[in-house]
């Protein structure tokens, strides 16, 4: 038994709900009635294929994912994506378009750089990364193979508040740290990709959401094991896939649909940040740099008054079980993730420990 209660705030890998991995511990020596775990068993076989397809539909009825959309569950991460991604969309074009907005758009163009030519149709560096260019001032170009941006920047904090529109240039976002948190119309995307360690499930699995036609521009130079066609027509089983994460982010989409879906996840998550935001707004004593219009919901960084006060604040919010506030070594202070799987509770506590600090330290 586990008593020692903690408040996980990891920006990934992060929370997995309480109940999945207590369904998952019940099931680990003896799945289905086998006698043996399910990472234990092929994944070519009829137990394991259960899990692929029911995971999948369970993901399509979540997003509403169209018909049209292949999707796939690989190795290699987002950043393995990252590459991917120029591999697989390139087609007969020598350049895409990249909207810069922090940390991981610029992994993604630095890589993207390896393969074609990088457009950085807008960019979030000219206002410290607070706020993105509003659309009418993005420059498309006019031979791009496609548009890729990051709709949450896990580092910075900062969270696109719409989805951009790109006309018939094929959008793909990295979404990564907030695919699941908020309905989406998937009907806008050529590509959706995530890793899975922030609001799926265990590390290792990287869900690739791709619309049909696009299967068509890869380009030869692509390892098969990222090529979307040929991962498609092997039901993402052309190598062997990360079965054990696999299954656990199937019991994770069974639970966000016990939950009420995306819908109520939405409500949920827009409460959770308000609250957290709305601690940090009202004193001098936190801050966050965001512009409000572009706070992420997914990752809250934010710094104390006092940069001195730092060491202290982790130090005792670690006595107190808060996990995992520290900042990114990028941009220090303090960063709070509240993934789906952080329940609201903790949040409140978290806000609790901060007024408290503040009494004591303000
Ligand atoms: N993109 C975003 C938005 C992320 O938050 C991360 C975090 O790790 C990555 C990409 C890198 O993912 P991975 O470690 O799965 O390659």
């Amino acid at each position: 038994a586990i008593d020692k209660q903690v408040f996980n705030f990891s920006a990934g890998p992060a929370p997995i709900p309480r109940e999945v991995l207590e369904q998952a511990r019940e099931e680990l020596l003896d799945f289905q009635g086998l006698g043996t775990s399910v990472m234990e068993i092929s994944h070519r076989g009829k137990e394991f294929i259960r899990v692929a397809e029911e995971s999948e539909q369970d993901l399509r009825e979540l997003m509403n994912i169209p018909a049209n959309y292949k999707v796939l569950f690989l190795q290699g991460g987002a950043r393995g994506q990252f590459a991917a991604v120029p591999l697989n969309l390139k087609g007969s074009k020598k350049s895409a378009d990249y909207v810069n907005s922090g940390y991981w758009a610029q992994s993604a163009i630095k890589e993207a750089q390896r393969y074609l030519n990088v457009n950085i149709i807008a960019d979030g560096k000219l206002s410290g990364f607070r706020q993105m260019p509003s659309q009418e001032q993005w420059r498309f170009s006019s031979d791009a193979a496609y548009v890729h941006y990051t709709p949450n920047e896990t580092i910075g904090g900062l969270e696109f508040p719409f989805i951009p529109e790109t006309g018939d240039v094929p959008l793909v976002a990295d979404m990564s740290s907030n695919i699941l948190s908020r309905p989406i119309d998937v009907s806008k995307f050529g590509v959706i990709y995530a890793g899975a360690q922030k609001n799926i499930g265990p590390a290792g699995l990287t869900v690739v959401i791709v619309r049909d036609d696009l299967l068509e521009h890869h380009s030869s130079a692509c390892p098969a094991v990222w090529d979307y066609a040929t991962q498609a027509g092997k039901d993402s089983m052309y190598n062997t896939p990360p079965t054990f994460a696999w299954y656990l982010a199937g019991l994770v989409f069974k639970w966000l649909k016990r939950q009420g879906g995306l819908a109520e996840m939405d409500k949920i998550n827009e409460r959770k940040a308000r609250k957290l935001y709305g601690q940090i707004e009202s004193t001098r004593f936190y801050h966050n740099n965001i512009d409000p219009c572009w706070c992420s919901r997914m990752n809250v960084p934010f710094t104390l008054a006092d940069p001195e006060l730092d060491s202290v604040f982790l130090a005792e919010a670690g006595k107190e079980g808060f996990m995992y506030l520290k900042g990114h070594k990028a941009v220090g202070g303090m960063r709070a993730s509240i993934y789906n799987a952080v329940p609201e509770a903790h949040v409140d506590a978290l806000v609790s420990f901060m007024q408290e600090f503040e009494r004591r330290y303000g």
